[in-house]
C-alpha cells in the first residue's frame, strides 16, 4: 500500500517556501510510510501514543516524529525521548508531565500550544486569553526542558469556508502576539490546516499544515 505520490508532489508544489507538510500517517500502515519516505519526506505526525511509539521503534531513525492528538499525561513517557515536535499541548497538565519527562530523558522538547478556535465544545485546546497568560515570560520559566516555538488549532468541523477562515485569522492573529510577548525568533511555528482546509490557512499565514487523507486515502 503506498501513499498517493501524485497528489504528494501536487501538493509539494503548492507550498511556499518554508512551509513545513506534516504527513499524518495515523491508521496507515508501515508501509504508506515508507512509500513517501523514499520520495524524500521525513515529518510525519500520529495521533495515538501507541501507534506512534511503534512506529517510531521499526521506521528510520531520520523520520520527524510530530505528535498531534490529545495527550494522556501517563503516555508522555513512551514518546518524550524522541518526539519531533508536540502539537497538542491543551493544558497545563500536559506542561507539567512533558516537562518531567523531558527533563528525565536528558532533552529539550519543542511544543506548540493547541488554541480552542473552534466552535465545537469537543475541540481541546486552551482559549486565546489562557495562551497570552502562558506567553508572559516568566510563565515559561517553569519548564525549563520544554521550548514553546508556536501554536496550533482546529477548525470547526463545517462547510462553511468563510468560518473555517475567520477562525485561522483568529489564530493567526493570536500567534502574532505570542511573537510580540516571547519574541519572533522563538515563535516560529502556526500549526493548522488539514486535507480540506489547508489552502485557507496558508492563505492565513500557516506555517505548518497537517494533511492526512489526502496523501494517504480515507482511513479505514
Ligand atoms: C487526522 C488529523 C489531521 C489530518 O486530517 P486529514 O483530514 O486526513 O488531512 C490533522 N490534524 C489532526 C490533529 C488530526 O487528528
Amino acid at each position: 500500500m503506498s501513499a498517493n505520490l501524485k497528489a504528494y508532489a501536487e501538493l509539494k508544489a503548492q507550498l511556499p517556501a518554508g512551509t513545513t507538510l506534516v504527513a499524518v500517517s495515523k491508521f496507515q500502515p508501515n508501509e504508506a510510510i515508507e512509500s513517501l519516505y523514499a520520495a524524500g519526506h521525513r515529518d510525519f505526525g500520529e495521533n495515538r501514543v501507541q501507534e506512534l511509539a511503534a512506529k517510531a521503534a521499526v521506521l528510520p531513525k531520520d523520520i520527524r516524529w510530530h505528535m498531534i492528538g490529545r495527550i494522556q499525561t501517563n503516555k508522555i513517557r513512551e514518546f518524550a525521548p524522541f518526539v519531533h515536535l508536540v502539537h497538542s499541548v491543551d493544558r497545563v497538565d500536559v506542561l507539567t508531565v512533558l516537562q518531567k519527562e523531558a527533563l528525565r530523558a536528558g532533552r529539550t522538547i519543542d511544543i506548540l500550544l493547541q488554541v480552542h478556535i473552534a466552535q465545537e465544545e469537543t475541540k481541546a485546546g486552551f482559549s486565546p486569553a489562557e495562551v497570552l497568560g502562558l506567553c508572559a515570560v516568566n510563565v515559561l520559566h517553569g519548564y525549563p526542558n520544554l521550548r514553546v516555538v508556536g501554536l496550533m488549532g482546529m477548525a470547526s468541523l463545517t462547510e462553511d469556508r468563510d468560518q473555517i477562515r475567520s477562525e485561522f485569522a483568529r489564530l493567526a492573529s493570536l500567534y502574532r502576539a505570542a511573537q510580540e510577548q516571547l519574541g519572533v525568533g522563538q515563535i516560529t511555528v502556526l500549526s493548522m490546516g488539514m486535507s480540506g482546509d489547508y489552502d485557507l490557512a496558508l492563505a492565513e499565514g500557516g506555517n505548518h499544515i497537517r494533511v492526512g487523507s489526502l496523501l494517504f486515502g480515507a482511513r479505514n
